[in-house]
């Protein structure tokens, strides 16, 4: 029995791990790499082992970094099942079809410009046709649900509580009479996080593949993050400007909606006229209310009391590029969530252009934002920016909300490792060199933790 690292391995992106037991091999993971344009390439590279000979992949969640290569693995010949949660099947079918239409956009932009210098046109990592192909492979699982998906291999998936449907996958493999069992953390959530349930506990292993991203990191306490988003907003109200926020369509657009919600009166919520200005946002947040079973007590009780938890009465979807644009014409008294999350693309850079330069205007960063990104200038003081070929001044005040992680940080994730009764082999991935550093040192020191190296390509043997 072995284990190889073939993504995510002392970087955040990409997760892919290979599993082979008893002359089977097992996918965890077919991540897309993120990042610079160099980086993302690599997409493209032949996978490091036969797509035609895998017999089964598990998911641990619908986010792209793990599960955005998924449709070029059957493109490339992959004809097995795909094992993960209810609701990861219904956010997969939105994000990954979203994927491929990125992909074919993309392509025919690059093509152009590639047919003029006469080199060979490219052709897209994969179609939104094949994208949507992809969901046929899909097996629905439940928490707690114990299923064999191979001879020798039982899997059961544990709730992560980072996105809806996110999980922990529990691997118990068999092979000439020895059972070992591997846990893949998966992407861990932030402990009392809004909707979701904590990630759950395990008692033990022989090996936990744990993510690492904010291995180096504390995160400041809930009721802080809330008073914050309260003072902007009234502060905002005052000033009478609009309040553009641009957010992840899943995840963080239902964590505002909802938070919204708890915080109605609190925070005169009702003054204002929220646009929830993004269709795969609008899709999103559907799934999210159509899987209350998952959700944590408090969204269960709003849920029986009042139905959708995500619903306001003030509340305004705009599905179509008209309904967008009709926001433009509102100058004071609208809270604007758009995409997309980083400000690279979507609706949100329209409503800079109508607002950044308005000094009442309010822009809060809820997520996080890479180098090299518009989000990422504003959060660094930009005074003006560059829109469609036009520079903006920024006289909008921008506030960065720091607290709304949907990872574990450094105190979450030794916390969660340290519900191993037995202290079990444990490999890092998904995080930069120094978060798996750190964490490596306080997971040694704390719990006495046995860290063993993920390197890429790297076989660990069970
Ligand atoms: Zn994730
Ligand atoms: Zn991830």
């Amino acid at each position: 029995m072995q284990i190889e690292f073939l993504g995510a391995a002392r970087e955040v992106t990409g997760s892919c791990f290979l599993v082979r037991v008893g002359g089977r091999q097992l996918l965890v993971e077919c991540g897309l790499i993120q990042g610079s344009r160099q980086h993302e390439r690599h997409n493209r590279d032949p996978f490091p082992f036969e797509a035609t000979e895998i017999d089964a992949v598990v998911l641990t969640h619908a986010h792209l970094d793990h599960s955005g290569r998924l449709p070029l693995l059957i493109k490339r010949g992959y004809a097995g099942p795909v094992y993960t949660h209810k609701a990861t099947v219904d956010l997969c079918a939105i994000m990954l079809e979203d994927a491929g239409y990125l992909n074919e956009k993309d392509v025919q932009w690059d093509n152009k410009k590639r047919q003029r210098k006469g080199l060979e046109l490219l052709e897209p990592l994969y179609t939104r046709a094949e994208a949507r192909a992809a969901h046929t492979h899909f097996q629905a699982l439940d928490y707690a649900q114990s299923k064999e998906i191979l001879p020798g291999v039982r899997l059961t998936l544990r709730d992560a509580g980072h996105i809806l449907g996110s999980a922990i996958a529990e691997l118990e493999l068999s092979e000439d009479g020895h059972t070992r069992k591997v846990v893949f953390s998966g992407d861990l959530g932030h402990k009392d996080a809004p909707i979701l349930r904590d990630p759950e506990k395990v008692a033990y292993a022989d090996l936990v593949v744990m993510e690492s991203t904010y291995g180096n990191r504390l995160h400041r306490a809930w009721d802080e993050t809330w008073q914050e988003i309260g003072e902007i907003i009234s502060s905002a109200r005052s000033g009478k400007g609009n309040i553009l926020i641009p957010a992840f369509t899943v995840g963080r657009t239902q964590e505002l909606l909802y938070a919204f919600k708890c915080h109605y009166d609190e925070w005169g919520i009702g003054d204002w006229q929220v646009f929830l200005d993004t269709p795969m946002g609008i899709e999103a947040t559907e799934v999210y209310a159509s899987h209350a079973r998952v959700y944590d007590e408090r969204a269960r009780q709003i849920y029986e009391q009042s139905g959708d938890p995500f619903d306001l009465p003030n509340l305004h979807l705009s599905r179509r590029s008209q309904d967008s644009m009709q926001i433009n014409q509102i100058k004071s008294g609208a809270i604007i969530i758009a995409g997309s999350g980083m400000c690279t693309g979507g609706r949100i850079k329209h409503h800079f252009k109508h607002n950044l330069w308005r000094n009442h205007a309010h822009v809060m960063i809820v997520g996080f934002q890479a180098r090299g990104t518009l989000g990422r200038a504003l959060v660094d003081g930009a005074k003006c920016i560059r829109l469609w070929s036009e520079t903006v001044q920024v006289k909008a005040k921008v506030h960065t909300i720091g607290g709304l992680s949907a990872h574990a940080d450094q105190d979450g994730l030794v916390d969660w490792y340290s519900h191993f009764e037995n202290r079990p082999r444990v490999a890092l991935v998904h995080g930069e060199p120094e978060a798996i550093d750190a964490l490596a040192q306080r997971l040694k020191r704390d719990c006495g933790a046995d860290v063993v190296p993920a390197n890429f390509q790297q076989k660990l043997m069970l």
